[in-house]
C-alpha cells in the first residue's frame, strides 16, 4: 500500500547512505548577517535585509567576500559602511548601536589571538610569554604549575583566591589552560576557557592574584538556508548548508502538517531562517530557527517563532494559529501503514466482512508507542481482540484508542494524565492480529474517524495580548522568506 513511498524510512543509515549519493541540486546557500542579540530592531532589520540583497545578486566569489565582510573585524554597526549597499541602504548607523558588541576589538582579532583578554586589560606591553597547556589525563593545577617552573607558593595564592578559581580543581583532559609567565618564573595572567562563551582569569596585582570569570558576548546573526527536495530533506538540506539538527527542528516544526516519513516528495523545497551565533567573530554553533517555510505537494507552510513576555517560545503561523495540533497523527514513528481505515474490510483472522475502525501501523514488536494527545487514561489492559489496549480520553469530545501491545509503560495508571508524545506500552500482537502492529483508533463524540485524514483541532493559538506584537514581527520575516523564495526559484 505504500510501497511507492520511497523516502518513507528516514533511520539513520538511511539518510547516511544517501548524503553520500550526490545529486544535483540547486541550492542557496549562504550565511547573512543580520543582527546582534540587542539589534532586534528595524535598523537591524534594514542591514539584514540589505546584506541578503547583496548576498543574493552576488555571484558565489562576491557572495564569501559578503561573508568574510562579516567576521571579526566588521560587526554590526559598521556592516552598513563596510557593504557597497545600494541606494536604499539605511544612510547613517546610529553610534549607539553596537551595544552588543563590547567585546569588538579588531586589533586583538586581527593579530594571533596572543592573549584573550589583552584588550580589556590595556596594559601597555604585556610582559613575559604566553604557554598553553593542554590538560592531560590525570593533571591537575599543581603538576601544571610544576611543569612550568612556577613555585608552589603561587599555586598556594592562585588557588586560596577562591570564587571562579574552584573551577580549576575540576580540570578535564583536553582542557586548555593559558599561562603568562616572565623570566623570572613569576604567574602575570592564567587563563581557563570552560567554554566557548566563558572564561576565568586570575591576573598578578599588587604581588597578589585576583582572578574572575568573564562572559563573553554571544552575537546572533540571522543566517538562512533554502533547497529543494531531489531525494531526501536531510540531503537537501546538507547541501543547503543547514545544519542536522536544525533540520531536525525543521521537521518537528511542520511535523504536524507534513508527515516527513510518507509525504515528501520531489520538488519539495524550504527556506529556513536561523540564528548562528559568535563569539569574537568565531561562530560557536546554532541557535534557533526564526522563521521558515516548507512547500509540500505544491502547498506551502509557513512558521515563525515567537517568544512572549513570559519567555515562552512558540511556533505560529503568521496569521498566529499555533503550528502544533492538540493531536499528533502519528502514533509510532517510521513505520508503515497495513491496514487502513475501511468500515468493508474482510478481516484477515474473522475472515468476513468486518468494519475497520482505525489505522494499523506495521513496526517491529517493541516499538514505543507515543499517546497522541494529552489526556486522562480511561481504560488500561485486556480486551478481547484488541489484545492489551490502552483508552485515553482527551477533552470532552476526543478519545483514542491503542491496541495489541506487548507491553504498557508501567507508569501508566487508569485514571492518570497522559501528556501528548508520552510512550504507553510497545507494539504487540496480542488480541486478533497477524503481526505485531498498533491498531489505533479515533473517535470524536463516540464515533469513529479516520485518524489518517480526520482535521485534527488546532492547540493553543496566540494569547490575545500578544497577537498586535506578533503580527507586527512576523510581517518582515515572512517578507523576507518570500524573497528568499524567489531567489532559490531565480536560480533553478
Ligand atoms: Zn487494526
Amino acid at each position: 500500500m505504500n510501497d511507492d513511498h520511497k523516502s518513507s524510512d528516514t533511520s539513520a543509515s538511511t539518510i547516511t547512505s544517501r548524503l553520500l549519493r550526490l545529486r544535483r541540486l540547486h541550492i542557496v546557500v549562504a550565511l547573512i548577517v543580520a543582527t546582534a542579540v540587542a539589534l532586534i530592531s528595524t535598523m537591524a532589520t534594514q542591514n539584514a535585509r540589505a546584506i541578503r540583497h547583496q548576498t543574493l545578486n552576488a555571484p558565489a566569489a562576491e557572495r564569501d567576500n559578503a561573508m568574510a565582510l562579516t567576521s571579526p573585524a566588521h560587526k554590526t554597526a559598521s556592516i552598513s559602511q563596510d557593504l557597497p549597499l545600494p541606494a536604499a541602504a539605511p544612510p547613517t548607523a546610529p553610534p549607539t548601536a553596537p551595544v552588543a558588541t563590547p567585546a569588538t576589538k579588531p586589533a586583538a582579532n586581527a593579530a594571533a589571538p596572543a592573549s584573550p583578554i589583552s584588550a580589556k586589560t590595556t596594559a601597555p606591553e604585556p610582559a613575559g610569554s604566553w604557554h598553553n597547556v593542554t590538560v592531560k589525563r590525570g593533571d591537575n593545577l599543581a603538576l601544571i604549575f610544576q611543569h612550568a617552573g612556577l613555585s608552589a607558593r603561587q599555586l598556594y595564592e592562585v588557588l586560596q583566591l577562591g570564587g571562579p578559581v574552584k573551577q580549576f580543581k575540576t580540570l578535564f583532559p583536553g582542557d586548555t589552560i593559558k599561562l603568562r609567565i616572565d623570566d623570572q618564573h613569576h604567574l602575570l595572567e592564567m587563563v581557563h576557557e570552560t567554554d566557548p562563551v566563558h572564561s576565568i582569569h586570575v591576573l598578578a596585582r599588587d604581588g597578589g592574584f585576583v582572578a574572575k570569570q568573564i562572559s563573553r558576548k554571544v552575537e546572533v546573526r540571522t543566517a538562512y538556508a533554502s533547497g529543494e527536495i531531489q531525494d531526501s530533506l536531510f540531503q537537501a538540506s546538507q547541501n543547503a548548508g543547514l545544519p542536522d539538527n536544525l533540520t531536525m527542528e525543521l521537521a518537528s516544526i511542520f511535523g504536524w502538517d507534513i508527515d516527513f516519513a510518507l509525504d515528501i516528495r520531489q520538488g519539495d523545497h524550504f527556506t529556513v531562517l536561523y540564528e548562528d551565533r559568535y563569539v569574537d567573530g568565531d561562530k560557536i554553533g546554532t541557535g534557533d530557527i526564526i522563521a521558515a517555510e516548507f512547500t509540500n505537494r505544491g502547498k506551502t507552510y509557513r512558521a515563525i517563532r515567537y517568544v512572549d513576555a513570559s519567555g515562552h517560545a512558540d511556533y505560529y503561523t503568521p496569521d498566529g494559529h499555533s503550528m502544533r495540533k492538540a493531536f499528533l497523527r502519528t502514533p509510532v514513528k517510521f513505520t508503515r501503514i497495513s491496514s487502513r481505515f475501511n468500515l468493508h474490510r474482510m478481516h484477515p483472522i474473522l475472515n468476513r466482512i468486518r468494519a475497520h475502525k482505525g489505522v494499523d501501523y506495521a513496526a517491529p514488536r517493541g516499538t514505543p508507542i507515543r499517546v497522541t494527545g494529552d489526556g486522562k487514561v480511561i481504560f488500561k489492559g485486556r480486551k478481547g481482540g484488541y489484545g492489551r489496549v490502552i483508552i485515553v480520553r482527551h477533552g470532552s469530545r476526543y478519545s483514542t484508542l491503542y491496541g495489541h501491545m506487548s507491553a504498557f509503560n508501567r507508569h501508566i495508571r487508569v485514571g492518570g494524565h497522559v501528556n501528548q508524545g508520552q510512550v504507553i506500552g510497545y507494539v504487540g500482537m496480542s488480541g486478533l492480529a497477524t503481526g505485531p502492529h498498533l491498531h489505533y483508533e479515533f473517535r470524536i463524540n463516540g464515533v469513529h474517524r479516520n485518524p489518517l485524514t480526520v482535521k485534527l483541532p488546532m492547540a493553543q493559538s496566540i494569547a490575545k495580548k500578544y497577537r498586535n506584537d506578533f503580527i507586527a514581527k512576523a510581517a518582515p520575516l515572512v517578507a523576507q522568506l518570500e524573497t528568499l523564495d524567489r531567489s532559490r526559484l531565480a536560480r533553478n
